[in-house]
């Protein structure tokens, strides 16, 4: 489970960017391919939170699709799955993107 370390990640990152405010509201993008669950992320949110001013936030996760280019025809392909299929028939696909975690929006009280 690697949602624990993602996940004091972004309290590091919101902690920093508050200037120790408290905040209220966290929402961040999980690129597809990750493969973050939604429900582990947000548990372990609320354990890396404590003590810090995220304590008590609530965490909202959205997903971004990944994409990818196909060796074969060169064509980006939209992916929500680390598998998938160019529209030629291609499966050698090149991630390009999707696997990144950032921080979209924040509250702050
Ligand atoms: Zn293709």
């Amino acid at each position: 489970m690697h949602e624990l370390g993602l996940a004091m990640e972004v309290i590091d990152l919101v902690s920093q960017r508050s200037g120790g405010a408290r905040i209220k509201r966290v929402v961040v993008e999980v690129g597809a391919l990750a493969a973050v669950l939604p429900d582990a992320l947000e548990f372990c949110f609320g354990l890396a939170a404590e003590g810090t001013p995220a304590e008590g936030a609530t965490m909202e996760m959205v997903t971004v699709p990944g994409r990818a280019r196909c060796a074969a025809c060169g064509a980006e392909v939209v992916l929500m799955q680390p598998l998938g299929e160019c529209a030629c028939g291609g499966v050698a696909l090149e991630w390009l993107s999707g696997f990144e975690l950032t921080v979209r929006e924040m509250e702050v009280a």
